[in-house]
């Protein structure tokens, strides 16, 4: 099996994430240090079905690792949910002579690559490249550290606003489903509150901590809101809600958008993205397939991609306890 492997795509595809190109970057390196060839395909899986391939060198990726979004662009494609778009995809990989396939992405981009595997037993690795950490697997996929640093940094100016004027913030941030983001960038900005689905708090007791944290002399304060989370109301119907429960307050509303998706990775995300692309291509030339790449306990380990698709990550309840402390 090892002697198989000589030609290796790599694709990005869904959301793009910070620290994609650097994971790009250690896949198409990995490959030119192992002497393989190594080809990229533009635009997910639309690419692969129009056949938008390009080899590869270890210059190729020069001066990218430090650049977010994705060089080989991402793109959503309904055409390969299907059976007969999957066959076109794998009609061109073999045209392409490859052997194996590196898919940067999320829960649905590995979806689609644990069905080219059941159906063409075709060998897949995936690499976690979402914002969201939401991924079971691995404590962390490419761009969350990047954009939790990136939340933190828009919460400290906001909070220069906010004291100036003794106002209370409503700001939300992304995460789909999950609070991860919200939960680690608001510790690390110090939010009053934090709003995240997998906790429904009730709007109650949100009315009672912010009557605290008036009374307790603070004046001004800061909400993080995840934009799942279950309370009932979006950030702009929180701000009436607590305008009309609480007169005294000032509130301001601040949604950060896709502002958190973007940016250049920090340095964890470029280290995180060149060992998971190292790990991706050498779990190829093994033998392996339908594994996703992750980290625990700072060690590099492989999950079934199918197992890694099943379910979100778990929040992390101990920094709910010292998030709620924190706002005392
Ligand atoms: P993000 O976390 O940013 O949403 P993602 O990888 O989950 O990333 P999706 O839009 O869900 O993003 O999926 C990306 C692509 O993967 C889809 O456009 C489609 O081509 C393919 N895909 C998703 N789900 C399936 C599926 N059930 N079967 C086949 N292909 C799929």
């Amino acid at each position: 099996m090892a002697d198989k492997i000589k030609k290796i795509a790599v694709l990005t595809s869904g959301g793009d994430s910070p620290g994609m190109n650097a994971a790009i970057r250690s896949v198409v390196r990995t490959c030119a240090y192992m002497k393989l060839e190594c080809i990229a395909i533009y635009r997910g899986y639309q690419g692969m079905i129009e056949g938008d391939f390009k080899e590869m060198n270890a210059r190729s990726v020069n001066n990218i690792i430090n650049k977010g979004g994705t060089i080989l662009k991402s793109a959503r494609c309904e055409e390969f949910r299907t059976p007969e778009g999957r066959q076109k995809a794998h009609a061109q990989l073999l045209k392409n002579n490859i052997d194996g396939l590196v898919v940067i992405g999320g829960n649905g981009s590995f979806t689609g690559a644990l069905k080219l595997n059941d159906e063409f037993n075709f060998p897949v690795i995936g690499i976690p490249g979402t914002i969201d950490n939401d991924i079971l697997g691995t404590t962390y996929t490419l761009g969350f550290d990047t954009a939790i640093n990136t939340v933190v940094d828009a919460i400290d100016k906001i909070r220069d606003t906010a004291s100036s004027h003794n106002r209370l913030f409503f700001v939300e941030v992304m995460g789909r489903d999950v609070g991860h983001i919200a939960l680690n960038a608001g510790v690390g900005a110090g939010a009053e509150e934090i709003l995240i689905p997998e906790q429904n708090l009730g709007l109650d007791r949100l009315l009672d901590s912010l009557k605290r944290s008036k009374a307790s002399g603070k004046s001004s304060s800061i909400v993080i809101v995840a934009e799942g989370d279950k309370t009932g109301k979006n950030v702009f119907e929180l701000k009436e809600y607590v305008e009309e429960h609480l007169p005294i307050y000032d509130v301001r509303v601040s949604v950060l958008g896709h502002m958190q998706r973007g940016g250049n990775p920090t340095c964890f995300d470029r280290v995180l993205a060149s060992r998971m692309g190292v790990k991706a291509v050498e779990s190829l030339i093994e033998g392996k397939s339908n594994y996703m790449v992750g980290i625990r306990d700072n060690q590099l380990i492989l999950t079934p991609i199918s197992e890694a698709i099943k379910a979100h990550t778990a929040i992390d309840e101990e920094l709910v306890r010292v998030s709620d402390i924190m706002s005392t």
